[in-house]
């Protein structure tokens, strides 16, 4: 199997603006290393031991996203490196990653993880609580992160037309937090959605980001 042409076929999709997280969470550090050497810089992982492992191992070009649930407590071992944290979901991770991002004289790029599909097991802030945190000024502080816009996954469903209006729900939430917010800052301007099987469906509908794991490196 061709990594690299797999990952060429994808991105032959992409309109400007629109990038790939190649999601490389399980496959080995060679395997990463055949994508790389074909030319893809930008690499996602969603566990902190094996990101931080593969970080030592592979060129320090890479640019490695987090994008899996971060637990607190963890955040110290990939501040030193981590070029984005997606699906930040509450004001202590934000807290917490901005005291790391500055102990290692760094700024954080991370985005904000919604609640848009119907299962609960899925994390996230809803628009409400997204609201209320910006207007309560508890995060105007923290000049160690920067907010670079909204992260989300849609339902695991066959349900197309669902996922799309998840995909919608995720875009109006980004407009309404730009305007009211970031109108001024052209840093916010990501919109993470999308994976292997519905990326089709995210891209017509504003993502700037998506996130492809089995697509490019087989089933996990
Ligand atoms: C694993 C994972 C992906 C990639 O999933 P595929 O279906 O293999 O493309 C994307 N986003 C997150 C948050 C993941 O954990």
């Amino acid at each position: 199997m061709d990594i690299g042409k797999k990952i060429a076929e994808i991105k032959n999709m992409l309109p400007d603006g629109v990038k790939l997280v190649a999601v490389s969470k399980t496959k080995p550090a060679e395997t990463i290393l055949d994508a790389y050497n074909s030319g893809h810089k930008l690499f996602g992982e969603n566990k902190v031991q094996e990101l931080v492992r593969k970080y030592e191992e592979l060129p320090t070009d890479i640019e490695w996203h987090f994008i899996g649930h971060l637990q607190s407590n963890k955040v110290k071992y990939i501040a030193p490196f981590v070029a984005m944290i997606h699906g930040v979901d509450s004001v202590k991770l934000l807290e917490i990653i901005n005291r790391e991002a500055k102990k290692n004289h760094r700024v954080i790029p991370c985005l904000l993880q919604f609640h848009i599909a119907l299962e609960t097991s899925k994390f996230g802030f809803s628009i409400d609580e997204a609201l209320e945190i910006f207007e309560s000024g508890a995060i105007d502080n923290l000049h160690h992160i920067r907010l670079a816009g909204v992260m989300g996954m849609a339902t695991y469903t066959e349900d197309m037309e669902m996922v799309r209006s998840e995909f919608r729900s995720l875009k109006s939430i980004f407009d309404r937090l730009k305007e009211r917010f970031f109108a001024n800052d052209p840093e916010f301007k990501e919109i993470s959605m999308g994976m292997s099987d519905d990326f089709l469906l995210a891209i017509p509908e504003g993502s700037t980001l998506i996130r492809i794991g089995s697509k490019i490196f087989g089933l996990r």
